[in-house]
Formats: C-alpha cells, sequence, structure tokens
C-alpha cells in the first residue's frame, strides 16, 4: 500500500507500508512456519487464536500460553476468539459430517476461518493464511475438504497455505502478483521432516509440536459427547465441562452420574454442579466426589450411593454412610458398596 512520498531537496523517497495479512495460529508448528514464511516476504502478520468448549487452552496442557508465546516470538499480535453456543450449535448437524471421532473438521475449520475473515475485514487484511499441508489429516487436509473449507467459510480464493500453497490451485493474491509460487511450499503429507529443516532454517530453536490438542478427536471422549448431543437438545458448555473429568454412567435417558477419579478431579465436579445436581460422598472414608444429574434423580439416589461407596476406601462387603447433597439440604444413606456388575455395564 502506497502512503506518501516524501521530497528532499535532491532525492524522492517514496514509503511502502508492509500488506497485512491475518493469519489462524494454533501455537503448533506448521502454522508458526506459515507465518515466518509470509513475513520473510514483507508482510504484516496478525494472527488470530480460536477457542472452543473442546479446545479451549485450559485443559492443563498449555495450550493458551504457547500461543501467547510464540505470538510473541513471532512479532505478532494475537486475537483470541470464543466460539461457544455456536460451536456445539453446528456440531449438532455438521454440513460435512464427522472423522473418526466426533470431530466435525470441516465445519470446524470453515468456522475458524469466518471468524479470521472478520478479523480480516476489521484491519484491512489482504488474505488469510494457516498452517494446513496437504494431506497432512485425513479429513481435513485434502484438496477436496480445502476447497470445501473456502467456500463454507466464502473465502474462495483467499486462504493461502504458504507450507503446500505451491500445490494447490493459484489464489487470489497469486493471480494479483501480491505473493509468487517459487516463494510458496511443497510440503505435502504427515512426515515432520520438511517443518523440521524449515524451523532450522528461521533458526527456530526447540521447535513446536503439532497444533493444541482437541478433544473430539479422543475416541473416549466421543463416547462421551455423542452420548451427550444423544440425550440433551442443547448441551451447555457446563454439560461439556464435565465431559471433561470422572468415570461417566448413562442411568437412564435422562440421567446421568459422573464419579471423580482423583482431588482435582472432586475438586472440578463440585465447582460444576448446579443447583438440582445431587452430590455424593462417603462420609468415612477417602473417595470420590460423585454427581448426578436429571430430571428425575430422586430415583437413582440409592444405587448412586452404592457406587460412590464402591469407588472409595470403603471395606467391600461392609455397609458404610454416603452423605447426600441437594441444594441447601443434605442427608445419610447406609447401604453397601454396588457389585461391579451393576454399574459397569451403564459406563459410557
Ligand atoms: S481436530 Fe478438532 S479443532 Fe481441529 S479441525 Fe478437527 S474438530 Fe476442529
Amino acid at each position: 500500500m502506497y502512503v506518501g512520498k516524501f521530497v528532499y531537496p535532491d532525492y524522492f523517497v517514496t514509503i511502502m507500508a508492509k500488506k497485512k495479512i491475518v493469519a489462524l495460529l494454533s501455537g503448533g508448528l506448521d502454522s508458526t512456519l506459515a507465518v515466518k514464511t509470509m513475513q520473510k516476504q514483507g508482510f504484516e502478520v496478525s494472527a488470530v487464536a480460536i477457542k472452543t468448549p473442546f479446545c479451549d487452552f485450559d485443559c492443563g496442557r498449555g495450550c493458551g500460553f504457547e500461543i501467547r508465546e510464540r505470538a510473541d516470538d513471532l512479532g505478532v499480535d494475537l486475537k483470541t476468539v470464543y466460539l461457544g453456543d455456536e460451536y456445539i450449535e453446528m456440531l449438532k448437524h455438521p454440513k460435512y459430517g464427522f472423522g473418526s471421532g466426533m470431530n466435525p473438521c470441516i465445519d470446524c475449520r470453515a468456522m475458524m476461518f469466518e471468524a479470521g475473515k472478520k478479523h480480516m475485514e476489521e484491519i484491512g487484511a489482504e488474505f488469510i493464511i494457516s498452517g494446513e499441508v496437504l494431506g497432512q489429516r485425513p479429513m481435513s487436509q485434502f484438496a477436496p475438504a480445502l476447497k470445501k473449507i473456502e467456500k463454507l467459510s466464502d473465502l474462495e480464493g483467499k486462504i493461502v497455505r504458504p507450507l503446500s500453497a505451491a500445490l494447490l490451485p493459484a489464489t487470489d493474491p497469486e493471480k494479483n502478483g501480491l505473493i509468487k509460487r517459487k516463494d510458496l511450499g511443497m510440503i505435502r503429507g504427515r512426515s515432520r521432516k520438511e517443518q523440521i529443516q524449515m524451523a532450522k532454517e528461521f533458526g527456530i530453536e526447540d521447535p513446536p509440536n503439532a497444533g493444541g490438542g482437541c478433544l473430539l478427536t479422543d475416541p473416549a471422549f466421543s463416547l462421551r459427547a455423542k452420548d451427550l448431543f444423544k440425550h440433551i437438545e442443547t448441551p451447555t458448555t457446563n454439560d461439556i465441562d464435565l465431559l471433561k473429568i470422572g468415570r461417566h454412567f448413562r442411568l437412564d435417558k435422562n440421567s446421568k452420574l459422573i464419579v471423580g477419579r482423583n482431588k482435582d478431579e472432586n475438586e472440578m465436579i463440585k465447582v460444576l454442579a448446579l443447583p438440582n445436581d445431587i452430590l455424593l460422598e462417603d462420609k468415612e472414608n477417602v473417595g470420590p466426589t460423585v454427581l448426578l444429574r436429571g430430571d428425575d434423580t430422586g430415583k437413582h439416589v440409592e444405587f448412586s450411593a452404592s457406587v460412590t461407596l464402591r469407588y472409595s476406601d470403603a471395606p467391600k462387603n461392609e455397609t458404610g454412610v454416603v452423605t447426600v447433597h441437594k441444594n441447601e439440604d443434605g442427608r445419610e444413606i447406609s447401604i453397601k458398596p454396588a457389585e461391579e456388575t451393576s454399574y459397569i455395564k451403564l459406563r459410557i
């Protein structure tokens, strides 16, 4: 973009402002290299990081911290966008379906690019880049999927994937001469050899791993998520946060039992408990905090108390005491620990 011409006594100086572009940044190596590649070509990069209820940077894997650090290392400003209710809504019926878990990768990427597009328009950027590599991921990174993502996000011709762009059809910036094919990558597939080599060339010490983890690709989590969406029309972020911890048991179509597996999960279960949930604990022995949630939970209290004892340090053949709390009310139940066969078949 031309911004001015200053006249000095015996010569002219023309100042050219850097062209702005937006990058989807995951904090992983590929998106880092995509940014570096474009910075090398003189672009000013502004990064967007996307949080969803299933990858919120707060799961303890440290992604949030890594993205911030990565953006600082790259010298780019960072905007974080949270896709909450709209993401859950999309997950009910993703246009392009699911991958091997409950991952709706094509629709998910399209939503991320839409958020990037909004930022692009706000700051007057020319186009948007990402670290996607052709053929690297089974669902979303094959050529037809990349096309679908562009179409769904209404960004046809405006998405550049610098690591593989020389293998893909020309985008608008290439047609307009803003970027040249010779400066774009030809990386294909799952090997990270070329990326590691590029990282060396860019002087990136200690290259990051692949981008942050997505719970929707985790088989065990996907089973729990599918069960939740099958039984609740529109799950809340609280429902989803509960999916991330504990052992889950489906008692009937409206009721679920969640059993904490350690002290941290017990604490988290208490934090996530809603007014009508029932909380159970072994009164006399170390054991789990157990949450019973549903419409008609009263009929499941005794069974839940026996499961609570089963997972505590209580002797397995003796009657124990379980505290039961709902809202302000509390009571105690004397009961024997459940037989494993009575609850294991209910595990999700
Ligand atoms: S792996 Fe998860 S975050 Fe990544 S595109 Fe698929 S659904 Fe989205």
